[in-house]
């Protein structure tokens, strides 16, 4: 039955003045599919891809984006969360989420509203005639139910202005369906997790793509509760971006203040760079191996000498010491 309709009619249309379409990009499969469905219908195709803060989407690889879009000669469009503003307005979301979260810290609804609207802004920004997905309904238990779906468009504003190739013909009539811009004739009613339609026609169009996603730290429990705590110490102001780096690298304590102590020689030079951006302190030794520890300034740095010493031996009474302290 799918089948029937994908492979229906697959012809690009190339007469007339492009119609141009903003596809919000995860850079997984999904996306990629509708992309292309979409370009079949004559349209000159946009991606916006949305990096976020914690990660997210199915494709964190920014090199394996931008191969896609200059492959399939679409223009691309990032949208950096990890800086200024964009940033600061998604801390505060993961703060204070208005819909809930998922398992974990994840603030799906609000994540999703927040994607929406900022690839609305460029959707405006570039005069491009619709705004589209890869989502497929039912595919992820939170964020893709059908409610979910419409509820996400609802609370962005953008009731019936979201086009979803994938799983049109099980979703209401959009704007631009009706008004005959795109051809729901054309569009799929693929729902739930299984991915074979997808699969088969990103060979019939012979493009590649990476595995399933997952890739967002806000979703995993053992992050979201070193967040939470990164959250609660800051109080009243937000997280900065170099903060919320040391969690995903190295193993936090909090006493007064906060240290994370390098696992490995990668981890050793990564924390040590953070820290100095934020010019917290540092302990290492050139001359022994061990660890590298780097603290703000609340902590006490006789603290984060015993802890130095005690993860640069093998003692693990030692190192239990400081269990309370470590998250
Ligand atoms: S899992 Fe949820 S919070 Fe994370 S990127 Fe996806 S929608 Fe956003």
């Amino acid at each position: 039955m799918e089948k029937k309709t994908q492979t229906a009619d697959r012809k690009p249309q190339t007469e007339g003045p492009k119609k141009k379409a903003l596809v919000l990009f995860s850079g997984g499969l999904d996306s990629r599919i509708a992309a292309k469905m979409i370009e079949e219908q004559g349209f000159e195709i946009h991606l916006a891809f949305v990096k976020l803060p914690f990660g997210g989407g199915c494709c964190n690889n920014l090199p394996c984006i931008f191969n896609f879009a200059q492959t399939q000669g679409f223009h691309l469009h990032i949208i950096d969360a990890t800086k200024a503003d964009n940033f600061l307005e998604y801390v505060q979301i993961v703060k204070k989420p208005r819909h809930g979260r998922g398992t974990a810290m994840n603030p799906c609804k609000d994540c999703k509203i927040y994607i929406f609207k900022k690839g609305w802004e460029i959707k405006e920004k570039l005069g491009c005639d619709i705004m589209v997905t890869g989502e497929v309904s039912g595919q992820r238990p939170m964020s893709q139910k059908r409610n979910t779906l419409l509820f996400d468009d609802e609370m962005s504003g953008l009731t019936g202005k979201i086009v979803r190739p994938l799983s049109a013909k099980v979703l209401p009539e959009t704007d631009y369906e009706k008004e005959g811009v795109v051809d729901r004739e054309k569009f799929l009613s693929v729902e739930g997790r299984r991915r074979e339609v997808q699969m088969r026609m990103a060979d019939e169009y012979k493009i590649k793509y990476p595995g399933p996603g997952g890739g967002c730290l806000l979703c995993e429990e053992v992050y979201s509760k070193k967040l939470k705590i990164l959250y609660d110490y800051v109080g009243d102001r937000l997280p900065n971006y170099l903060e919320i780096l040391f969690l995903k690298r190295g193993r936090m304590f909090k006493k007064d203040g906060l240290l994370f102590v390098g696992r490995n020689e990668e981890e050793n030079i990564f924390i040590k760079e953070v820290a100095k951006d934020l010019k917290w302190n540092i302990v290492f030794r050139e001359d022994i191996p061990g660890p590298t520890i780097v603290f703000d300034q609340e902590t006490d740095t006789e603290f984060a000498k015993g802890l130095w010493k005690a993860y640069s031996g093998k003692d693990l009474d030692e190192r239990a010491k400081f269990s309370e302290w470590c998250i």
